[in-house]
């Protein structure tokens, strides 16, 4: 059985392996987060475009201000002001944050260290040359390739895109990415479920996994423990870049869905992972589409999609795969799991001391939503790792989707 870093690396290896050239489209910088880039941005001027003042206060020559001296202040320089006027000999001009620093000065010099009498202004500490200036093409020179094709655009590097005047942006196309839930008592969530019927959370569930991974979500409802009817809906899911199963991996009489994907010609690349919950995850290629088959149990759909799907999704999408949101924690309150498999546990890190701390919270096992919806990471504990003593550190996964 692979580990959940070899399968991992298997999904990784044959996303790659198989990807082709991405479609393209054009988006406004206001539509575009979360998408990948799919072109350079290059920057249409020097940034700073000029010796810009970081601090309200005076801009000086620095040899002129030895301690205690006095000069007067000429002018006053707003954001946003033409500066083109040297700054005269024994005098200093007023400037503010975001302005040009006139030619000549080599300081600005904080207005908290200065005192001012009428025109006179007296400087209390002695200043650095460049203090509080961040000089012309300091941050980027004109035409450096600032975002490059395969970034991912956050709200940083849409404000960057935005600076440099590129307000059209070409992004690959989002994978398409098919979900479809499988079980007889299932029913859809704007139905009342009958007594021994559930909701398929499941499909809201991996639906937003989708979105934040930046996948298309494409919603194929639910699929009966029946052959024909597993075989018909796989069969619409095939048409997607990628396709998302829940339930029916597992070793019951009515777990189909293995056989229905080895019937549509699936090659499989793995089965089961050594992780609980989560041990049945299934990845395998059906004609063009990744095929992941998830345990139905909704925690386990959802750590098997975060682990699995999360990096198949970047690839195919054109972005390097995104690490697991993984750090180190120290553990509040001792743990004790049957080794083995390596346990993804809901729980609850808080940032008090230097390192964050870290506790598992209770739960009935691998269908206890609630209790994920309490938890802000998942504590990892290692397969070889049954007892583990308060204060060790250990690694969490975070989820990045409420932290
Ligand atoms: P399975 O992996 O098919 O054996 O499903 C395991 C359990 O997960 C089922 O007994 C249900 O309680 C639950 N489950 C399966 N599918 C869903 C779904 N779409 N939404 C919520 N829970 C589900
Ligand atoms: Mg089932």
């Amino acid at each position: 059985m692979l580990t959940y870093e070899q399968a991992r690396r298997t999904v990784i290896d044959q996303v790659e392996k198989a990807k082709g050239p991405r479609a393209t489209a054009t988006l406004g910088v206001w539509d575009a987060l979360g998408f990948v880039l799919a072109e350079e941005i290059k920057t249409d001027r020097e940034y700073p475009p000029f010796n810009r003042s970081t601090r309200d206060g005076y801009a000086v020559r620095i040899s002129e201000i030895a301690v205690g001296a006095a000069l007067q202040c000429v002018a006053e320089i707003k954001a946003g002001d033409t500066v083109t006027q040297p700054l005269a000999p024994r005098t200093c001009v007023q400037i503010m944050t975001g302005a040009a620093v006139p030619p000549g000065a080599d300081a600005v010099v904080m207005i908290e260290h200065t005192t001012r009498d009428g025109d006179s202004v007296r400087f209390d500490r002695p200043a650095q040359s460049g203090q509080n200036i961040v000089l012309r093409g300091s941050e980027a020179q004109r035409g450096e390739t600032l975002l490059s094709a395969g970034m991912r655009l956050g709200y940083a590097e849409l404000a960057l895109a935005a600076q440099v005047g590129a307000t059209q942006l070409r992004c690959a196309s989002k994978p398409r990415v098919a979900i479809l839930s499988t079980g007889d008592e299932v029913v859809s969530i704007d139905q009342e479920p009958g007594a021994f019927q559930i909701r398929n959370s499941n499909s809201v569930s991996l639906a937003a996994q989708v979105r934040l991974a930046g996948g298309e979500p494409v919603l194929l409802g639910n699929a009966a423990d029946r052959a024909d009817d597993l075989r018909d809906k796989i069969a619409r899911g095939l048409r997607e870049d990628v396709l998302v199963l829940s339930g029916g991996v597992s070793m019951g009489k009515y777990d189909l869905v293995e056989a229905a994907l080895n019937e549509l010609g699936a090659e499989f690349f793995f089965d089961a992972v050594a992780i609980r919950p989560g041990k049945p995850a299934v990845f395998a290629k059906c004609g063009g589409t990744f095929v992941f088959g998830l345990p139905g149990n909704p925690v386990s759909t959802m750590v098997t999609f975060e682990l699995f799907a999360v990096p198949a999704i970047d690839v195919l999408g054109g972005a390097s795969p995104r690490d697991l949101p993984l750090v180190e924690a120290r553990l509040a309150v001792a743990l004790s799991e049957k080794p083995g498999l390596a346990h993804f546990l809901p729980a609850r890190v808080v940032w008090r001391g230097a390192i964050p701390e870290v506790k598992a919270l209770p739960w009935q096992g691998s269908g206890d939503i609630a209790a994920l919806a309490r938890a802000n990471c998942f504590l990892v504990v290692a397969a070889d790792q049954g007892q583990v003593p308060v204060g060790n550190t250990v690694p969490i996964l975070l989820r990045k989707d409420v932290i």
